[in-house]
């Protein structure tokens, strides 16, 4: 995964730009609390850091979904950042995700998504640490639930690190005369047990075999003549090596997308390099 910095905008920026509407809504008491939204930001700030995000989510988790100006601070994310004078700070956060979604990987940035849910954390909806760039089916898919379970802790894409050992793998079955390619992740053998519980939760969770899947079809279409070239030139061990060229070449931006599994699985099933490609 490739994952944007950390937003350089602050939750006092977003406040500011958010003014007009607040004025509007005579909602401007809320800017009151920009000393608390201030030092709750830097609090996350420090447990993301540290890896103590999730005890610092646990310890707000019983009184932030009964604050008072709940409401006021999820309609002014609402109306003010996305919809009105927060929009261009809303935008920047998203530009930065230049590789695609933080959750997948795969799909285009179409919103910011709330890590820890703002109907939870209310206190947290207008913190730019808090929103990460998602492509639409992870943000829509995604449930507004908060769990407390450390195996089930989502990854955050301006604290978190996977790494750069490969992790994702896929197998590519002929069924029926296509190729169908099914993914999985194996958690490099040195990582933490509580690390390597997070990433099957993740993949499973944000159903990532189904949604990479889904996306080999056409990319397969794309290289099918180039392969059966390769395959009547140089026999299947030249469209092998072919394969795997482009698999590194992949590999070198990023182990562990979607693309670079799917190449060294490619190059890696017999049927394919045999010219299973004739039949699809
Ligand atoms: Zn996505």
């Amino acid at each position: 995964m490739r994952w944007p910095q950390k937003p350089e905008i602050s939750v006092e920026d977003v406040m500011g730009a958010c003014t007009a509407w607040l004025t509007k809504k005579q909602w401007l008491d809320l800017i009151d609390r920009l000393p608390e939204l201030t030092e709750l930001e830097e609090r996350y700030r420090v447990a993301g850091e540290a890896g103590q995000l999730l005890s610092l989510l646990t310890a707000e988790f019983q009184s932030q979904p009964k604050d008072a100006d709940k409401v006021r601070l999820g309609a002014t994310y609402d109306s003010a950042l996305v919809g009105g004078g927060g929009r261009k700070l809303y935008d920047a956060i998203k530009a930065a995700a230049t590789f695609g979604c933080t959750i997948c990987g795969a799909g285009q940035v179409s919103s910011l998504d709330h890590h820890a849910p703002k109907t939870i954390f209310p206190l947290l909806s207008l913190t730019p640490l808090n929103l990460v760039p998602a492509c639409g089916p992870c943000n829509q898919g995604k449930s507004n639930s908060f769990s407390t379970n450390p195996a089930e802790e989502p990854f955050h894409p301006y604290f978190d690190d996977l790494g750069t050992a490969r992790w994702l793998y896929a197998e590519i079955h002929n069924v029926a005369g296509g190729a169908v390619a099914e993914f999985s992740v194996r958690p490099p053998a040195n990582w933490p047990e509580v690390k390597a519980q997070r990433l099957r939760h993740h993949f499973t969770k944000n159903k990532l075999g189904p949604k990479f899947r889904d996306e080999t079809p056409r990319r397969l279409a794309l290289r099918r003549r180039r392969d059966m070239d390769t395959l009547a030139r140089s026999g299947p061990e030249g469209l092998r090596a072919d394969i795997l060229e482009d698999a590194d070449s992949h590999a070198a931006f990023d182990p562990n997308a979607w693309e670079t599994a799917w190449l060294y699985g490619l190059a890696d099933c017999d049927w394919y390099t045999a010219g299973g490609m004739k039949d699809i």
